[in-house]
């Protein structure tokens, strides 16, 4: 099977390769990176226009499979994947039961094998059921295929549980996730703690709760050497604390999402649910700090941390609505409004959703070279579109950018060879 893709704009950021050239993929591989590339047989992808590009890799979704397949699962996850753009995700643990042993990432990479449409990389729990209190098998969980562990949807209370959850991933390999948030701090908060929540009457999340516990976590990143990779960072602090690390030399990367770059806490006014996440959305300032981080490298990846829910589990009062957001369809068009404001150049923002969490996440993809798997989106930057719930492809509608009208999407999403995708 021979796919050729003619006259794209190639960009390749981990290679600073901008110009137009064709691509042959073979036998699941690409074969062929040149200027005016001819091939008997081969499938032909007219690229005039478009951006070749590796594919986009999301370091940070939801699957909900095992256990929560009422919202997504592996297979709808993965083709709202691919129709984003995206040929490789990994997805966090808090599934039912938890991603805490080799038999539940075993399955998660079965079932992606078989019937899913994108590469999945199971994120295992650092502890036993999320609970914080023992430590899981790491060595199991990394030779069932896990290469980061995580309690996402959890912080890691106990300061003296993660100094020996670095401490035994180190030898390993295995990356340490942090989902960092002070819960002391958050108390029963709902929303950004500042003058919109006082306005709307809910409980409020300050940033320090997030600042304090990246801080510690950062702190062990420096003192057991282990790598770390910090979730979601929302605010401004939390930036300016792995910039100055990343300054010391201490092996922590991090990633934002598209909400947290884009909507303020004013999103959630009008109590709608789909603003409600953790971390919550936060300030002007913040907004400007995670744009800053992103633009000078602080921020490694954009990450969605697509969380589907079900309507039931949104369509209710603001104060027990469940946390979190769509965002495998929203995440590129959101990431190229950067571009447009001037926020990024194109050649940065590909590079957050390619070889950023590539790097982040210790795997060899994110790049365009001969002989590698062929991961490849091809994106129509012009093309025009409105988000419009029903049609995305995840099982879960929950988008705060319901109505928005964007522009950029993949046209193509190829995965090993195999065309995943067409729009
Ligand atoms: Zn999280």
């Amino acid at each position: 099977m021979k796919i050729l893709i003619k006259g794209g704009r190639v960009l390749d950021p981990a290679h600073d390769v901008d110009e137009t050239l064709d691509l042959l993929i073979e036998d699941g591989k690409i074969r062929n990176i040149e200027k005016s590339l001819a091939a008997d047989g081969a499938e032909t992808i007219d690229a005039r226009g478009k951006l070749v590009v590796p594919g986009l890799i999301d370091i940070h979704v939801h699957l909900r499979d095992p256990g929560y397949e009422y919202k997504e699962d592996i297979v709808s996850g993965t083709r709202a994947a691919v129709a984003g753009g995206f040929t490789s995700v990994a997805c966090m643990p808090n599934t039912n039961p938890v991603n805490d042993n080799k038999a539940v990432s075993q399955y998660i990479r079965r079932k992606a094998q078989e019937e899913g449409f994108a590469n999945v990389y199971p994120v295992g729990s650092i502890t036993k059921g999320l609970k914080g209190e023992t430590l899981t098998e790491m060595g199991e969980l990394k030779e069932a295929g896990c290469l980061a562990l995580s309690d996402d949807g959890r912080p890691v209370a106990s300061g003296e549980i993660m100094r020996r959850a670095m401490e035994y991933a180190k030898p390993f390999g295995l990356t340490i996730i942090s989902h960092a948030e002070e819960l002391s701090l958050v108390g029963e908060g709902v929303m950004n703690e500042g003058f919109v929540a006082t306005e709307l009457g809910l409980k409020g999340i300050p940033w320090v709760a997030e600042d304090a516990a990246v801080a510690r976590d950062v702190m062990l990143c420096e003192f057991t050497g282990a790598r770390l990779h910090v979730a979601h960072v929302s605010t401004r602090g939390a930036v300016e604390i792995v910039r100055a690390a990343k300054k010391r030399g201490v092996p922590v990367t991090c990633e934002a999402t598209p909400h947290h770059f884009t909507l303020t806490d004013e999103a959630v006014r009008g109590y709608d649910t789909n603003a409600k996440m953790n971390p919550p959305l936060r300030s002007a300032e913040d907004v400007a700090a995670i744009r800053a981080g992103l633009a000078d490298g602080t921020i490694d990846a954009i990450a969605t941390d697509h969380a589907p829910h079900h309507y039931d589990e949104k369509n209710v009062e603001f104060n027990i609505a469940m946390n979190g957001v769509v965002g495998l369809d929203t995440a590129l068009a959101l990431t190229l409004r950067l571009v447009e404001d001037g926020v990024l150049s194109l050649h940065d923002a590909l590079a957050r959703l390619t070889i950023g969490p590539a790097r982040a996440l210790g795997i060899s993809r994110g790049t365009l070279e001969v002989g590698m798997p062929a991961d490849i989106t091809v994106i129509d930057p012009e093309l025009k579109w409105t988000v419009e719930p029903d049609k995305l492809a995840s099982k879960s509608k929950n988008t705060p950018f319901d109505g928005w009208k964007l522009k950029g999407a993949a046209t193509h999403t190829i995965v090993g060879g195999k065309l995943a995708f067409q729009r």
